[in-house]
């Protein structure tokens, strides 16, 4: 039997419209979705024959772009000799081969993985690895998080928790939702460096609450979702200073930040820091398929494994799934044999140099660019809806939110594409009828 091969209709358009969530969408009232036939390279087709250079990569996922030779004959392969295994009782080679690579690749120390379905449950299985942990250790009346305002770990329950208070909407889910501890979200952008008295407020931070929490979560170097913010690797060094002195484990979501984006593999780098747990996700396997893992110090794994479950209170049904991992390998592998850093390099320069010529218009606030990221935050919030529209008439794929508009583009983007990008990012601005003013 051949594989369905149809085009979208309009009554499929409106099935949709009726009966299917998108993202952070109504049902009732959703904005419009553009029908997407394939994607190829850096490319979006949609049905009606327009093509969109794409600069979110598919919310961080696709680093080495879509329907990659490689990574299809990887999961084609792995097909043939089995779709899926119980990782409960059995094992496999893309598992194993998936766990060495990511304890080679993460930072020295971190070497029990934890493979699971999403970022939002890597940061689950995070947070129970915490609680277990501490509570091994004896302190057992406590169960609080320390975190960041302003930060995002995905939106299951646990890890919404810990996203920030305000574009989290925690009074929505209040009686729901665990309390957690807020620090002010860092100030100091990526290049400057703290005074004394903002070390100062750090340690209060911890001094008040430390001795009710079991661990320190947070997005190393840039906050995403929750702002597009890159801050100075110093509060990374100091935070990591503090657990150490209060006996708090460090968790590192590293689910956007990881394999590269930021310019170093991973973003805890740029503060030469080791988290005791660190969360990957998104780009892991190039954006074919979910997939996620959360590695742990051996330290770590040994206290949990001495407390009173004796075992990490975690297993979901497709853990370890083959073609996942199989396909993660893939990608990984195509990381490592690339000059990624030099590439990575490439597309900041192209970044900004492009993006800074928004900074003389009126409704821009700043222009930033860290790895291959690029961001421009506007004085009032977009109109999703009219600026996509403006952007996908001249060939560009953005998905902006609130007032931020910002790429995080595959790393095999070219310079004419990615200039291109650029340009109709700063003709946005330009466009007072894009924006809600
Ligand atoms: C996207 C994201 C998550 C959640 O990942 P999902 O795969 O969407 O569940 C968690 N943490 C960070 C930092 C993210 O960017």
């Amino acid at each position: 039997m051949k594989a369905e091969n149809k085009t979208i209709t309009k009554e499929d358009l409106e099935f949709d419209k009726n009966h299917l969530w998108h993202p952070y969408t109504s049902l009732t009232k959703p904005l419009p979705v553009y029908p997407v036939a394939s994607a190829e390279g850096v490319r979006i087709h949609l049905t009606d024959g327009r093509v969109l250079i794409d600069g979110t990569a598919s919310w961080w996922s696709v680093m080495h772009g879509y329907n990659h030779p490689v990574l299809n004959e990887a999961i084609a392969a792995q097909t043939k000799k089995m779709a899926h295994i119980m990782f409960g009782g059995l094992t496999h080679q893309p598992a194993i081969d998936l766990g060495k690579k990511l304890v080679e690749l993460t930072p020295e120390g971190l070497d029990a993985v934890f493979l699971c379905d999403s970022g939002s449950i890597s940061v689950e299985v995070a947070m129970k690895m915490a609680v277990q942990y501490q509570h091994a250790l004896g302190k057992k009346d406590c169960s609080k998080f320390l975190t960041l305002k302003k930060g995002y770990h995905g939106d299951s329950s646990g890890a919404m928790s810990v996203c920030d208070p305000v574009s989290g909407m925690h009074h929505l889910f209040q009686d729901f939702m665990p309390q957690h501890f807020f620090m002010e979200a860092p100030e100091k952008s990526f290049k400057e460096v703290l005074t004394g008295e903002e070390v100062e407020t750090i340690e209060r931070f911890f001094e008040e609450n430390a001795a009710q929490a079991v661990a320190f979560i947070l997005e190393p170097i840039v906050q995403g979702t929750g702002g597009m913010r890159f801050y100075a690797p110093q509060y990374l060094s100091e935070i990591s200073r503090l657990c150490t002195k209060h006996g708090l484990l460090l968790i590192a979501d590293e689910v956007a930040t990881g394999f590269g984006r930021t310019g170093k593999m991973f973003a805890v780098e740029h503060a030469g820091i080791v988290p005791d747990i660190m969360c990957v996700g998104k780009a892991l396997t190039g954006g074919y398929m979910t997939l996620a893992a959360t590695i742990c110090t051996r330290k770590v794994a040994n206290v949990i494994c001495n407390g009173e479950a004796g075992v990490l209170m975690h297993g979901p049904t497709f853990m370890g799934n083959p073609l996942a991992c199989a396909v993660a390998n893939a990608n990984l592998s195509l990381l490592k044999n690339s000059d990624w850093e030099q590439s990575i390099l490439n597309l900041g320069t192209i970044l900004n140099e492009e993006l800074s010529k928004a900074e003389q218009y009126p409704l821009v606030k700043a222009v930033r660019v860290l790895g291959a990221i690029g961001v421009i935050e506007t004085t009032v919030p977009v109109n999703v809806e009219k600026a996509q529209a403006f952007l996908v008439e001249r060939g560009v794929w953005v998905r902006p939110f609130r007032n931020l508009l910002y790429i995080m583009p595959p790393y095999v983007m070219n310079q004419t594409d990615l200039e291109h990008l650029c340009r109709m990012m700063v003709a946005v601005v330009q466009e007072e009828t894009c924006f809600i003013l």
